[in-house]
């Protein structure tokens, strides 16, 4: 499995710009770094099945991945299973926050505001308005990381719901 690093270093991955091959040695910094794995899955699995490795832009674009590639691929079914998996790849990008990579959406900052996929946590961060369940949910995660007033990791919570587990079972 090549790594992002990797590709810098060995011009696996060039630019279309200009005409010329220029290496695309900043394809990580084009999104977040919650993207990294996503598109270092992606480029990996398009390089296996044959491409040259020419982009044109890796961007972000109303909250999801955007990647134009460059299909050198000949045979046309092995070229449209390529399609496919690129289009696989941004559709996922709707569900990773770019920022950290947990489980995201999109969000935007009120209507017309700029689109990103973000985490609860992250989207707290920066602002993104949070819908109830997710402002409880933030609260109770700071309860239960930060003070010393509330039960230890495996506390009261976790521990109702194993011996609910438990007693419905048959032994
Ligand atoms: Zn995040």
């Amino acid at each position: 499995m090549l790594k992002l690093s990797d590709w810098q270093k060995n011009e696996k991955l060039f630019s279309f710009w200009g005409g010329e091959k220029l290496p695309f040695a900043d394809v990580a910094s084009c999104v977040g770094p919650g993207w990294s794995a996503l598109l270092e899955d992606l480029c990996n699995k398009l390089l296996r099945l044959g491409w040259d490795g020419g982009l044109s832009q890796v961007k972000e674009k109303f909250g999801s991945l955007r990647f134009y590639w460059n299909n050198n691929i000949t045979d046309p079914t092995i070229a449209a299973i390529a399609e496919d998996v690129v289009c696989e790849a941004e559709n996922q990008s709707w569900q990773i926050c770019e920022n950290c990579g947990d489980m995201g959406k999109i969000r935007r900052k009120g209507p017309g505001g700029w689109m990103a996929c973000r985490c609860i946590k992250c989207a707290k961060q920066e602002g993104y308005p949070l819908e109830s369940w997710e402002e409880n949910y933030v609260e109770q995660n700071q309860k239960g990381a930060g003070s010393t007033d509330g039960p230890p990791d495996g506390g009261a919570e976790s521990r109702d719901v194993e011996r609910e587990a438990g007693s419905g079972e048959p032994s």
